[in-house]
């Protein structure tokens, strides 16, 4: 079954580890994506504040050579992957037998606080940025540290709503989260890119019932996440029913039409019990002993393809 894939943190992961795209010993390359029968997949930018310090580079000039690298990897699997910038670039590469690459950031930071490098961004194929990762930046504060947008953060989160790049509030605190839907007046689409549900595992990175249900409100969506830690409490092992689990009670709170998947593929560090990318069809299978095949078509692509129009 097709499936849009809201997160992974390959991207970043790759020059560091000195893999590619293609064919690599990650849980996410080219060649197993297409195996398993994926439709699209988002590509974070990581930024990493603290690595950028240590390491003398801004963010913003980070955000740039990894923007390189991605299109330089689509050039590179020009067979099997092209860029898309909205649903309809989705399926006009299915259309010509491709997957589809979606550019976006997890971390303001390479922002800066400038609302005209929204603009910027989205000019080089950006379409969601995560506000914050574990740092407090320019915009916000993370969900370990709590507080709310700052006055930047809101201008920022205005233009992005207008130029319409969507704000993904995974990572982000609680009251930042609040001010997100505050914003969007349940007329612009909020993601939370890749999140569980708090209900049924006490984390910070998880969304309560009312999160769930006031992202529905937006239109928007949840990408279910994969990171046993964020499943279950204190588990390093992700089990298929621990993932069956967390989708049912999101789609129980937000909503049929608000739920789709965001990995965090390269992200986490849990092992899995579908392995990587090449188990998604085992998965998704497993999820169709409580699912019906019409309701998993919208978790798995019919949702994404809504918001990104
Ligand atoms: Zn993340």
């Amino acid at each position: 079954m097709k499936l849009i894939d809201l997160h992974c943190d390959t991207l970043t992961g790759l020059k560091r580890r000195g893999q590619v795209l293609r064919e690599n010993n990650m849980h996410l390359d080219l060649l197993r994506m297409k195996a398993a029968d994926q439709l699209a997949q988002c590509f974070a930018v990581f930024v990493h504040q603290k690595h950028c310090t240590e390491n003398g580079i801004s963010p913003y000039d980070f955000f740039k050579t990894h923007r390189d690298i991605f299109y330089q990897e689509m050039k590179d699997n020009a067979d099997l992957i092209a860029p898309a910038y909205n649903s309809a670039d989705i399926l006009k590469n299915l259309e010509n037998g491709l997957m589809s690459g979606v550019l976006t950031i997890e971390a303001g930071e390479p922002l800066e606080g400038k609302c005209e490098r929204v603009e910027e961004f989205k000019k080089d194929g950006v379409r969601m940025i995560t506000l914050t990762w574990n740092f407090e930046n320019e915009i916000g504060f993370p969900n370990r540290m709590g507080g709310h947008l700052k006055p930047k953060g809101k201008e920022i989160v205005d233009t992005m709503n207008q130029l319409g790049v969507l704000p993904d509030v995974s990572h982000l605190s609680d009251e930042g989260f609040w001010d997100v839907i505050e914003l969007s007046q349940n007329k612009y689409p909020v993601v939370a890119s890749h999140s569980d549900a708090r209900a049924l595992c006490d984390h910070p990175r998880n969304m309560t019932d009312d999160m769930l249900k006031a992202l529905g409100n937006t239109n928007g969506m949840v990408g279910v996440n994969y990171s046993a830690d964020f499943l279950r409490e204190g588990e390093r092992f992700a089990s298929m029913e621990a993932v069956l689990d967390h989708t049912l009670h999101l789609i129980d709170k937000a909503g049929i039409d608000h739920v789709a998947f965001g990995s965090d593929y390269d992200g986490i560090g849990s092992v899995l019990e579908w392995k990587d990318v090449s188990g998604t069809p085992d998965l998704l299978e497993y999820m169709h002993s409580k699912i019906s095949w019409d309701d998993l078509e919208k978790i798995t692509h019919k949702n994404a393809l809504r918001v990104f129009a």
